[in-house]
């Protein structure tokens, strides 16, 4: 068979939502689609969640960012191109890229399987260019498999926020007919009612203000626990104490104030992530030999477990759309804390 050089069509090229220094503004921008290196693949993407941590990027509070950079680590999509040494995954095939964006496989805790605390960790969208785009490069060891049955835009957040609140409640000892309380009824504490409710256990939803009562039940909650009228501690001891509270609003004086509302054994899971202080005495520790435990996402294999479990269960983001071009809208509308519950872009 003679041999026929191909060519390659020139690919037309793509809009990017960029931050070209920290504290700027959104910029849509047009770029060359990239070409995958060894390794690597090109996704197609379809929809990408607006987390509250993409402000890391937006106001360069992560350090080492290079800019410009594309915010995003909540990826839907399809793969569109393969690098050179990639098999398993295949074009065409649907996947997920979320916060953990890739480890180096040669460090001590890659070595122990700990991929999720790799001291080289990639993040997309700060550690190179993430969802906010029409293509993306992304390293294998990144992707999720995304099943059939998910739509993009409900994909999308379970692969922050989603995964988030799965793997922290799943691993965290919690038994079915166990109190697990969710603080926080927004993008993560949403998804937290509904896992718990689906994982079995009895679940106290904590908000300010009455006003979510009955979406906090709709969600799954067997209680609703207005923290403004009530003392929020007190009404977790008369349901007999919390054996997990899932803390998910980024307010570490909330969060302080729940530690008195765990049983004994109980654990404070700290997810929604802000920069100051949690006040706790030793003495509330001691008690009841009660934990504080931080907890990040997980890897793409725990993803893939989020997504089946969603699948399988009915768990859905409930989520407010907005075309890529309004990326400075959409994280206006995320930061504004209005949104219900997730800003999803889409392409
Ligand atoms: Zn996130
Ligand atoms: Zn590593």
């Amino acid at each position: 068979m003679a041999t026929m050089r191909v060519v390659a069509p020139r690919l037309a090229p793509m809009k990017v939502a960029q931050i070209s220094k920290p504290g700027g503004n959104f910029e849509i921008v047009e770029r060359e689609i990239p070409t995958p290196g060894p390794g690597q693949v090109r996704v197609k993407v379809q929809a990408c969640g607006v987390c509250h941590s993409d402000a890391l990027t937006k106001e360069g509070a992560w350090p080492g960012i290079q800019y410009p950079r594309a915010p995003g680590h909540e990826v839907a999509g399809t793969i569109d191109e393969l690098g050179a040494g990639v098999s398993v995954w295949k074009k065409g095939q649907r996947v997920g890229v979320g916060w953990h964006g890739g480890h180096d496989n040669t460090c001590r805790e890659c070595r122990r399987g700990d991929f999720r605390h790799c001291q080289n960790v990639q993040i997309p969208g700060i550690s190179y260019d993430g969802g906010y785009q029409q293509y993306m490069i992304a390293p294998v060891e990144a992707l999720a498999s995304i099943p059939e049955t998910l739509k993009d835009v409900e994909a999308a957040p379970l692969l922050c926020a989603g995964i988030t609140t799965y793997n922290a409640l799943r691993h965290s000892g919690a038994l079915p007919g166990d109190l697990v309380a969710v603080q926080g009824i927004g993008g993560l504490g949403h998804l937290g009612i509904q896992f718990a409710n689906k994982f079995g256990y009895k679940v106290a939803a904590i908000g300010r203000g009455s006003e979510n009562s009955s979406l906090a039940k709709q969600l799954g909650a067997n209680v609703y626990i207005d923290s403004k009228a009530t003392n929020a501690a007190q009404e977790l001891q008369k349901l007999g104490g919390a054996r997990v509270i899932m803390a998910t609003a980024p307010s570490s004086k909330a969060m302080s104030e729940l530690i008195d509302g765990l049983g004994p054994n109980g654990e404070l899971i700290v997810i929604g992530a802000t920069f100051d202080p949690i006040e706790v005495t030793p003495i509330q520790l001691i008690t009841g030999s009660r934990t504080i435990q931080g907890w990040v996402a997980g890897t793409p294999a725990d993803s893939e477990d989020t997504l089946r479990f969603a699948e399988l269960s009915g768990v859905r983001p409930m989520i407010e759309t907005y075309p890529l071009e309004k990326a400075g809208e959409a994280y206006e509308r995320m930061m504004s804390g209005k949104a219900q519950f997730r800003v999803v872009l889409t392409m």
